[in-house]
């Protein structure tokens, strides 16, 4: 079984993915990751996040980037947007994103192209968002929790420049999948927006599955 699950930043995607993983027992692809991985490696090689050519050269990042916790700043997560819009970077980690989605057993992925450009055939499909405003709240509690200061005001004009550049770039904009449920966690604690999720994802795969018995 194929989960994707798509949605902006500080929606709860992550956190409802990795749910859903180990609830129906699947290996579980954080695909934003890669994405900060080439945005961290460009910065390192002094190279310009936005060139084609210096983002491109990134994507060869080797695999024990991904467990660095610098990867998880808001600072990684900006340059991962402007990486992300560059067809040929996409193009780079596509083919190590399918293949995750369509190993044996199945997988759930989450990320913003999932359920458009990488598993359009998936079991399930979730589309999870939130307001700009409760998505801000979060990652300030998220980010005071580490001891980072920042204002909210500042996470929010962040939250939503981020939004714009993955939502309007001509390749794989953050949308909708046909078929993909919709789940605002604006107003859901963490319990009930995953008790949601799985319960989606049961209906789904309810409705995607022929009826043996007749
Ligand atoms: O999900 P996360 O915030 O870690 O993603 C960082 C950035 O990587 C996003 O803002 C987006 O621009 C890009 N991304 C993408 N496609 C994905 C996952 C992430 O373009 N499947």
């Amino acid at each position: 079984m194929i989960i994707a699950v798509d949605g902006p930043t500080a929606s709860g995607k992550g956190t409802i993915a990795r749910a859903l993983a180990a609830h129906f027992g699947l290996p579980h692809l954080d695909t934003g990751l890669l994405y900060r991985a080439v945005g961290h490696a460009v910065a390192r090689a002094g190279g310009n996040p936005d060139d084609p050519a210096d983002a491109l050269a990134a994507t060869g990042f080797s695999d024990d980037l991904l467990a660095d916790p610098a990867l998880r700043s808001e600072a990684t997560g900006a340059l991962a947007s402007r990486v992300s819009v560059h067809p040929d970077v996409r193009a780079a980690l596509l083919e190590r994103q399918r293949a995750f989605a369509t190993q044996p057993g199945g997988a759930v992925l989450d990320g913003r192209d999932i359920a458009t450009v990488i598993a359009p055939d998936a079991d399930a499909k979730l589309f999870v968002t939130a307001s700009v405003a409760a998505r801000a709240l979060r990652r300030y509690l998220e980010m005071r929790g580490r001891g980072d200061a920042a204002s909210r005001e500042d996470i929010a004009a962040d939250l939503a420049a981020r939004d714009a550049r993955d939502s309007q770039r001509s390749i794989a904009p953050l949308r909708q999948a046909d078929g993909a449920a919709l789940l605002d966690t604006s107003a859901l604690p963490i319990a009930a927006a995953i008790a949601a999720a799985i319960a989606l994802v049961e209906r789904q795969v309810g409705q995607n599955t022929p009826n043996r018995h007749g």
